[in-house]
């Protein structure tokens, strides 16, 4: 049964219309280790040179699905959509080094407050732009 964030974010997609989410090398081994090319469906980061970001198509991330007559959007990715994905709304901010919330972009990040509260969850993100993504 989804959360309540789930559901929000099933209705919502935002963020995956379009992305820039940075792919880490597990992330592109879990895509292809889907069946997908990664040649195909993934493109050299516009601000990151040396890594990969979803392809857009018609402005939405490749693997955005959705949504049907009535229902979500949905990852095809998902459970194995990439740790940036799985980490957001959590995004790094430049001027203090932290983990913050994106309330700029997600429309529904006061309904992800204490789950952008969670040091774990913070701690991961900031492990992930620098160990597997190294652009922290
Ligand atoms: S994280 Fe925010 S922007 Fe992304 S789908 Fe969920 S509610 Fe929308
Ligand atoms: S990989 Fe999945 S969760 Fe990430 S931006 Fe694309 S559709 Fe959204």
């Amino acid at each position: 049964m989804p959360t309540e964030r789930e559901k929000a974010c099933m209705a919502c997609a935002a963020c995956c219309r379009p992305t820039e989410m940075l792919l880490a090398p597990a992330d592109l081994a879990r895509i292809a280790a889907r069946g997908y090319d990664v040649g195909d469906c993934t493109v050299p980061s516009r601000k990151h040179p040396g890594l990969r970001e979803p392809r857009s198509v018609g402005n939405r991330c490749y693997f955005l699905e959705g949504p049907g007559p009535g229902g979500p959007f949905w990852c095809s990715l998902y459970p194995d959509h990439p740790a940036g994905c799985k980490l957001y709304p959590l995004v790094y901010d430049e001027a203090t080094g932290e983990a913050v919330i994106d309330k700029q972009y997600c429309p529904h990040w006061k309904a992800f407050q204490d789950y952008a509260a969670d040091p774990a969850r913070r701690a991961e993100l900031l492990r992930v732009l620098r160990d597997e993504l190294g652009v922290i």
